[in-house]
């Protein structure tokens, strides 16, 4: 334990030259998206290109806890989980939180997206919850946003850059593909007529709300690695 602890204060003076990168999440289908999104194979120069990326599966969860998601929307939690894990292991961490705003349910499940139906994760009761409430709703009355916001913070817990991104489609009546996680297979994105659950991951990585933060983050980023 020693050990480590005295491994990640030296990682953490190392890192305040911003080398290396901690995505704050143990989601493992959120992390392949951020990962690749961090510095996308289609722009290879990018200075992100270079950062050591790692993420919360590389950390035992006593040196990196779970962050309580308390806060009244995306932007608190994210710059919550990035500012405590931050400070919890002395590097820099990028944090999403992320979820989808029905506007016929006034916005919900929103912040509560990942347990809508009670247990945190569970794919499969969150969506029959939300197909269940949209029983009665015409397709016209189905829009939803997924929406993403990033916070980045440096080792000492500071939010150096917030980004936000936000994908309109409508809510299917069933299931289509089995690309994606969560209420992917029924998002549909209308100028495709595919859900995101359908949509290759390449082009969701083009089009997704999460790609779209990630768009917004890259000029600060690449700014924050010049200096
Ligand atoms: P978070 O990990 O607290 O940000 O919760 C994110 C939750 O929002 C996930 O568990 C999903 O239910 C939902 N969500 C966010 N982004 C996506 C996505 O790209 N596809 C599907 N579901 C998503």
């Amino acid at each position: 334990m020693e050990y480590k602890r005295a491994l990640l204060m030296s990682e953490a003076a190392s890192e305040h030259a911003f080398t290396s990168l901690v995505l704050g999440t143990r989601n493992a289908r959120k992390l392949r998206e951020m990962a690749g999104l961090i510095a996308p194979p289609w722009e290879p120069k990018r200075r992100a290109a270079g950062l050591a990326v790692r993420s919360l599966l590389d950390f035992e969860e006593a040196a990196a806890p779970d962050v309580v998601e308390d806060a009244a929307d995306f932007a608190g939690n994210a710059r919550k989980k990035a500012s405590e894990t931050a400070r919890a292991l002395g590097s820099w961490v990028l944090a999403d939180d992320s979820g989808l705003a029905v506007d016929a349910l006034g916005g919900a499940p929103g912040v509560l997206s990942a347990r809508y139906a009670g247990r945190h994760g569970d794919d499969e009761a969150n969506n029959r919850k939300l197909i269940a409430a949209l029983r009665d709703v015409p397709d016209v009355d189905r829009g939803a946003a997924y929406v993403c916001v990033l916070a980045l913070a440096d080792p000492s817990g500071a939010i150096r850059v917030e980004t936000e991104g936000r994908c309109r489609g409508r809510i299917a009546h069933a299931p289509r593909g089995s690309n994606g996680f969560g209420y992917d297979p029924y998002f549909v994105i209308p100028e495709y007529h595919q859900t995101y659950g359908e949509l290759s991951p390449l082009v969701k990585a083009r089009l997704s709300h999460r790609a779209r933060a990630f768009e917004h983050l890259r000029i600060p980023l690449e700014r924050l690695l010049t200096c």
